[in-house]
C-alpha cells in the first residue's frame, strides 16, 4: 500500500520535522531558565541580602545586651533612690529626737552610715554599668552604618538582576512564541508523547537518525533496524531502540 503514497519513499508522520524544531526551541528555553536562575547579578543580590542578614542578627543580638544593661540601671537606680530614701528618714527623726538613748542614737548612725556604703556601692556598679553600655553604642553605630552603607548597594544589585533577568525573558519570549507556533502545527497526540518522553529524558524526547545513529542517545542502530526505519509504512512512527525516543529518518 506504500505504493500509493506517490510511489516514491514512505514518508514518515507529519510534524515531525517541526517537532525537531520545537524540540531545538525547548532546549534553548531549558539552558534560559537554567541562565536565568543562576545569573551571577542574583548570586551578588544572595551575598549582600546574606550580608544584610548577618548585619540584623548582629544588631538585635546588641540591642538586647544593652537593653538588658538598660533594666540593670534603672534596678540600680530605684535601689540607690530607696537608700537615699531610708537615710534621710532615719536622719529625720534623729534630728526630731527620736532616739530615746545614746545607744539609739549609736545605731541609728551606724545605719546611715551603712546606708552610704551600700549607696556608693551602688553609685559605682551603676557607672560599671554605663560603662559596659559604652562599646555597645559604639557596636550600634557602626553595624546602622555598615547598613547604610550596604542600602545602595543592595538597590543597584537588585536592578541590575531585574536588567540581565528581562534580558534573559525577551530571549526566551521570542522562543515562546515560535514555540506556540509550531505546538499548534505538530498533531496533539504525537506532541504529547514528545512532553512524556522529554520529562522522562533530560530534556530530548525527539532525535533524528544520522548516519545510523541516534541523535539522541548517539548510539548506533543495526543496519537492519535502519534499512527498516527508511521502509516503514507512511505515517509510522519510530522509536529509538536504545533509548526510546522518537526517532525521525
Ligand atoms: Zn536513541
Amino acid at each position: 500500500m506504500a505504493e500509493q503514497d506517490g510511489g516514491g519513499r514512505a514518508g514518515p508522520p507529519p510534524g515531525l520535522e517541526q517537532l525537531l524544531a520545537l524540540q531545538e526551541l525547548d532546549v534553548r528555553l531549558d539552558r534560559l531558565r537554567h541562565r536565568r536562575a543562576h545569573l551571577d547579578e542574583r548570586a551578588a543580590l544572595e551575598a549582600l541580602t546574606g550580608r544584610l542578614e548577618a548585619l540584623d542578627v548582629e544588631q538585635r543580638r546588641v540591642a538586647e545586651e544593652r537593653s538588658a544593661l538598660l533594666a540593670r540601671e534603672s534596678e540600680l537606680e530605684s535601689e540607690t533612690a530607696a537608700v537615699v530614701a531610708r537615710a534621710a528618714a532615719i536622719e529625720d527623726r534623729a534630728r526630731g529626737g527620736a532616739a530615746s538613748s545614746y545607744r539609739d542614737q549609736e545605731a541609728m548612725a551606724q545605719e546611715v552610715e551603712a546606708l552610704g556604703r551600700r549607696r556608693a556601692e551602688l553609685e559605682s556598679l551603676e557607672l560599671s554599668v554605663l560603662e559596659q553600655g559604652e562599646p555597645l553604642e559604639a557596636e550600634l553605630a557602626r553595624i546602622a552604618e555598615a547598613r547604610g552603607r550596604l542600602e545602595p548597594e543592595l538597590e543597584a544589585a537588585r536592578s541590575a538582576l531585574a536588567e540581565a533577568e528581562a534580558e534573559v525573558d525577551a530571549e526566551a519570549a521570542g522562543a515562546l512564541a515560535r514555540r506556540r507556533e509550531l505546538a499548534g502545527i505538530v498533531p496533539a497526540e504525537l506532541l504529547a508523547e514528545y512532553e512524556r518522553l522529554r520529562a522522562r529524558l533530560g530534556g530530548v524526547g525527539v532525535a533524528r537518525l544520522d548516519r545510523g545513529r541516534c541523535s539522541g542517545c548517539h548510539l548506533a542502530l543495526p543496519a537492519t533496524e535502519v534499512d527498516r526505519l527508511r521502509h516503514a509504512p507512511a505515517g509510522e512512527l519510530a522509536h529509538c531502540e536504545q533509548c526510546g525516543r522518537i526517532l525521525v529518518p
